[in-house]
């Protein structure tokens, strides 16, 4: 055998595959080989024809950030009257309990990288949604929790203390992008650069929080680094265990953005999926990326690696700035994955059933239109 096809069978047998492979991988346009292989390496680990996902919904409680992101069409400076925001607290209770009336199990919270706010207006924030809702709190991705230590003159480690006493429970792992710094560099400015971000995940684990990994790929970036960013995840989830999921993603560009380059499409998005899936070996739960794919590619990752749909978009913020946007309800994610010859299932963060999948529209509300976002914004996230 030659080419890719023993990377695979290595793969398929359960033995870890090497950076050199990936890179094979990467470079071979045999997408329904890969996509098999990835597809075996789920079901080794989640025999079951399931697939999950969860209902949450995504509050960016500010737009100010101190830094500079060429792919970010979501951001104000402070001082920007016509664009920054912060929320008020009245408008994301409202937002919370729109999400419970929808069956939802969690809150993520997102903003920029605010240079005024001190971590005891974070820490209200949380207190406040915990003791009045008792809902997950999945919140602040590794930029912000290293920006809190920053102005904060704090470690790492006591920021997420802190924010675990208020409420916190769980960090989202974006800003991720591509975990090299010559992308970082290249692409974004005051903002964690790669051992910042793995550091604020070490923390994490040694405080005992969990998170996620991300990638956004499909810009500057080489395939080479790609694979330095899938083992740079591999190897943090070999030293901590601390990821639950990861996500990737393609990059959304639009003529506003200062990041214009060659981007990746749908085959492209299968391809990276699959091959995460194989190199990923120490992390159980790959979720799909339709908000930037649409249903039927988001459908399609479920036989390329994927066990997960992510979540239902009650409110996306994140890449709609740039006019590429797809969203869902609990019954459109549903009957795709019926399509697919699976058992949707919801799940909390832990990826613990919460309920069984319901069938009709007596779901009521689950298939409600999305309400409006309260803002627009292209971002892999702070
Ligand atoms: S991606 Fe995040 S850190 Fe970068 S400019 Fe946008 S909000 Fe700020």
């Amino acid at each position: 055998m030659t080419g890719i096809y023993p990377v695979l069978e290595k793969a398929r047998e359960g033995q870890r595959i090497t950076p050199t492979d990936a890179l094979e991988l990467f470079r071979s346009n045999d997408l329904p080989a890969i996509g098999a292989a990835a597809h075996a390496v789920r079901l080794r680990k989640h025999p079951d024809p399931v697939a999950t996902y969860i209902i949450e919904r995504n509050i960016n409680y500010s737009n100010i950030c101190a830094a500079d992101c060429d792919f970010c069409g979501f951001y104000a400076k402070w001082g920007d009257a016509e664009r920054a925001y912060v929320l008020p607290q009245e408008e994301i209770d409202l937002k919370v309990e729109e999400t419970i009336a929808l069956g939802g199990h969690q809150i993520l919270l997102q903003g920029g990288l605010h240079p005024q706010f001190k971590l005891d207006w974070y820490e209200q924030m949380l207190s406040h949604l915990k003791t009045k809702y008792g809902i997950h709190l999945h919140a602040f991705s590794p930029p912000e929790i290293h920006w809190f230590a920053k102005i904060n003159r704090m470690t790492l480690t006591d920021v997420l203390r802190r924010l675990a006493a208020a409420g916190l429970d769980s960090l989202p792992g974006g800003g991720g992008e591509i975990l090299v710094d010559r992308v970082r560099r290249a692409i974004t400015r005051n903002k964690a650069l790669t051992e910042e971000w793995l550091d604020v995940m070490r923390a994490a684990a040694e405080v005992g929080m969990r998170s996620t990994a991300t990638m956004m790929f499909g810009h500057i970036e080489t395939l080479e680094e790609r694979v330095e960013h899938l083992l740079r995840v591999r190897e943090l989830q070999d030293d901590t265990g601390v990821l639950t999921a990861f996500i990737d993603w393609t990059y959304q560009q639009s003529p506003e953005l200062p990041l214009q380059c060659e981007t990746s499409g749908s085959f492209d998005y299968l391809k990276t999926t699959a091959i995460a899936r194989i190199f990923l070996d120490n992390i159980d739960n790959i979720q799909s990326s339709w908000v930037t794919q649409g249903g039927k590619v988001g459908q399609l990752s479920l036989i390329h690696g994927c066990n997960d749909m992510g979540s239902t978009m009650i409110e996306e913020n994140v890449v709609s700035a740039v006019g590429t946007t797809f969203t869902m309800n609990a019954g459109e994610i549903e009957r795709l994955v019926r399509e697919a010859g699976m058992e949707p299932r919801r799940r909390n963060f832990f990826y613990d059933d919460t309920d069984k999948p319901r069938r009709t529209t007596l779901e009521g509300s689950n298939d409600a239109p999305a309400p409006v976002a309260g803002a627009a914004q292209q971002a892999s996230a702070p």
